[in-house]
């Protein structure tokens, strides 16, 4: 019991760290416990031993723990990769030979798909191109998205690459190239997630929460089954009368009994929350029609109009362009009705500088004011990220412009990630 214990507790440190690593960082969870938490995990903790090590071995503990980190953390290799499989091949191993013998032929079927689909989702999303911005496929990429003008303005030029960005492209540092409707970098698969892979990651991602849940939940069936041979009255849940520390100590003799599937059972089940939170969150960016690294980027913007420094102004649809810069963009149905700034000293950009746009510039106070032009409802954005060069017709023969000329407002998601 005493080493089930010490599993269980090693196994939710982990599951909490890693849980508060990957949302305390979130815009959504900005000034809430979970960001005091990532703070004190990754800020106040780390100055504080790096103070003592500055005092004990003038640094040289930290700084040697700084360089692993950073080869860890950012830089292409496929360590964490190789331990993703490793931690699935190793409880796979431990979990089915107790499990299958025990289950139906049709049961048998289910497990054996849920368990092969992340690894085939995993290769998928690891293999495939992300979106790779290069100077071939540069035309193509540039036609691919209007710029909206808050988070992509035309005319920039990426100084690595050297060619124009494209719209809701990012060059990623790790990988050295810009990426096509970049997302994030992802030590999982050790590639970008951007308009190449998406799918493939968003599909990783539902696998392995299904292979989670389905692992989790049939293992604690037969743990449960297993220990009312000897209990009858064992029920999942206490019964009233039953004592706590007795029904942990029948628990406790139960995954004994069955050591390498409960262990398997155990991290199954630990995991899954913060696998299907990973899950949710990435699906709610696809709700929103924005990515990890756009939603990054209009939080920014919401400081900075909470704070004055934001102002925009009209954009007519039909101003001049110079096609150079800004291709024009026949499949997407939705276009920027204003170009919105920031400036440094709160006040309007300057009139000498030959911004678009036509008026005087005004504050713009509030993200809920604000159109998100990539957003065209959840089934198109779904589409748009499952389906490459993604139309928008719904078969009625009437383009979508002239039904919806504007994206969806961030105001009409109450939740958006501000
Ligand atoms: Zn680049
Ligand atoms: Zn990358």
């Amino acid at each position: 019991m005493d080493v089930l214990k010490q599993i269980l507790i090693i196994i939710l440190a982990i599951c909490f760290v890693v849980f508060v690593t990957f949302f305390g960082r979130l815009p959504a969870l900005k000034n809430t416990p979970m960001a005091w938490l990532h703070k004190l995990i990754w800020v106040y903790i780390p100055n504080a031993v790096l103070r003592i090590d500055q005092t004990l071995t003038s640094g040289r503990v930290t700084g040697s723990l700084a360089w692993l980190y950073r080869r860890l953390m950012y830089d292409r290799h496929p360590t964490i990769v190789i331990f993703f499989l490793l931690i699935m091949t190793v409880s796979e191993y431990m979990y089915l030979p107790a499990v299958l013998p025990r289950i139906s032929l049709l049961a048998q079927s289910t497990a054996l798909v849920t368990v092969l689909m992340p690894y085939v989702f995993l290769y998928l999303a690891c293999s495939a191109d992300p979106g790779y911005i290069t100077r071939e496929n540069h035309a193509y990429h540039m036609s691919l998205y209007p710029y909206d003008y808050a988070l992509f303005h035309p005319g920039n030029e990426c100084r690595t690459c050297r060619f124009l960005k494209p719209p809701r492209s990012k060059h990623c540092d790790i990988c050295k190239r810009c990426i096509a409707r970049a997302d994030h970098h992802c030590v999982f698969i050790n590639s970008c997630v951007g308009y190449g892979n998406h799918h493939w990651f968003l599909l990783l991602l539902l696998s392995t929460c299904i292979l989670v849940t389905y692992g989790g939940l049939l293992g604690l069936c037969l743990l449960t089954a297993k220990i009312r041979e000897d209990y009858p009255t064992f029920t999942l849940w206490p019964a009233r009368d039953m004592d706590f520390h007795r029904y942990l100590a029948i628990w406790g003799w139960g995954l004994h009994g069955d050591i390498r599937m409960g262990a398997s059972t155990l991290l199954a089940l630990l995991t899954a929350p913060l696998i299907w939170a990973l899950f949710l969150y990435t699906l709610f960016l696809v709700y929103c029609g924005t990515t990890t690294n756009e939603s990054m980027k209009w939080t920014d913007y919401k400081e900075d109009m909470r704070d004055g420094y934001a102002f925009w102004r009209p954009l007519a649809p039909d101003r001049p362009r110079n096609r150079r810069l800004e291709p024009p963009c026949p499949r997407w149905p939705s276009s920027p009705e204003h170009i919105i700034l920031t400036t440094q000293d709160a006040q309007p950009p300057s009139q000498e500088r030959n911004f678009a746009g036509q008026g005087e510039w005004e504050h713009v106070w509030d993200l809920n004011d604000v159109d998100n032009i990539y957003d065209m409802g959840f089934l198109h954005n779904l589409g748009d990220i499952f389906f490459s060069n993604y139309t928008f017709g719904d078969g009625t023969g009437e383009p979508l412009t002239e039904r919806r000329p504007r994206g969806r407002s961030i105001s009409a998601k109450s939740g958006y990630p501000q």
